[in-house]
């Protein structure tokens, strides 16, 4: 038996992981909770809780209680993270368990605290450490504690796009957008109701983001159903790629931007690294189909999509789990 179970913890603004060391991924689910609005009770956590996001039934209500990357919810995000945990049955060795989470860097004190609080307020009671999301996300993207090179990492998430330069596990340069795959939902939902008077879910808009990404310039469709604005009657339609393409344009500007400016005056050496060690682009967004060769024209270097970018933040806390050394050195 472990002396100390260990848990890595990415609660993300869409999706929750989490990994127990010796077990694997044990949860990934959306970070979503249901609750009946008389009693006050959890009537469902992730998949089954957002799966009813948007169909507003009359005795539940739905949360999603994390925003731009933090709690937004304290109490509906504790909630749904004792939920989770009661379903791992995590159990305490001789030693509390410690509990790695990944926090945006964009996050202030009383956010950090905030999540940390959502965590130790689960059973069993854990010692907290928060980790630098993109820290995670570099390990997990395969570069080494140890190696002195330098890793330029883009997670864009649900509700934040962060952007950071990573070495030995430290971060030299970060900058966090709030803005990430939740405001490409919104704009694509606002682009279709201007454009051809539909009203669209935020579910349908997201799938029709996954179909047609940035792919404008092809003549490909994909069919949504949604709400007429004129009449109120369902009705289907063929969403042409460069609707989508053009209503995202915005948001794939700024991150590209903002890779950009990221970029400028790095020392030599440090460049040298990230050129060679290329953009890595990770989370769920890094999936949208032409991001990785827009990012790589603003930057003017490669870019790739590390494996499996929506587990890869969980898979690196996990890593720095293990490494005693560096755990002991975060407060
Ligand atoms: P978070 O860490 O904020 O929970 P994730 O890294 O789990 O976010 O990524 C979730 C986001 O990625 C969502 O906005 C989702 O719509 C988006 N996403 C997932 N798959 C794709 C895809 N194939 N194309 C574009 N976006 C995607
Ligand atoms: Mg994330």
């Amino acid at each position: 038996m472990r002396l100390r179970a260990g848990v890595a913890i990415d609660l993300g603004t869409v999706n929750t992981l989490v990994l127990i060391s010796g077990r694997g991924l044990v949860v990934e689910e959306p970070s979503a909770i249901a609750v009946d609005r008389a009693t006050g009770q959890t009537t469902a956590v992730g998949r089954a809780a957002d799966a009813l996001t948007g169909k507003e039934p009359r005795d539940v209500e739905v949360i999603h209680p994390l925003r731009d990357g933090v709690v937004a919810d304290l109490d509906a995000a504790t909630a749904m993270l004792q939920a989770f945990l009661r379903q791992v049955r995590l159990r305490r060795g001789l030693l509390r368990p410690t509990a790695a989470v990944c926090v945006p860097t964009g996050a202030t004190w009383v956010e950090r605290r905030a999540l940390a609080a959502a965590v130790e307020a689960g059973r069993p009671r854990c010692n907290v450490r928060l980790i630098d999301e993109p820290v995670a996300a570099a390990v997990g993207a395969g570069f080494e504690l140890a190696d002195s090179g330098g890793a330029f990492v883009v997670d864009i998430g649900g509700g934040t796009t962060e952007i950071a330069v990573v070495i030995g596990g430290r971060l030299v340069r970060a900058e966090s957008l709030r803005m990430g795959g939740n405001a490409m939902d919104d704009a694509i939902v606002a682009a279709v109701k201007t454009e051809l008077g539909l009203l669209l879910g935020r579910n349908a808009a997201r799938r029709l983001k996954m179909a047609l990404g940035l792919i404008g310039d092809t003549p490909e469709v994909a069919e949504v159903v949604g709400v007429d604005l004129g009449d109120g009657v369902p009705r289907v339609a063929n969403i042409p790629g460069d609707l989508v393409a053009g209503a995202l344009e915005r948001i794939v500007t700024t991150i590209a931007d903002a890779v950009r400016v990221t970029l400028l005056g790095l020392p030599p050496d440090l460049a040298e690294d990230v050129v060679k060690g290329k953009v890595c682009l990770t989370g769920g967004g890094a999936l949208l189909l032409g991001l990785a060769s827009r990012i790589e024209a603003a930057a003017g270097i490669p870019a790739m999509v590390v494996d499996d970018p929506l587990r890869s933040v969980v898979r690196g806390a996990a890593e720095l789990l293990e490494d005693h050394a560096w755990m002991q050195g975060l407060r």
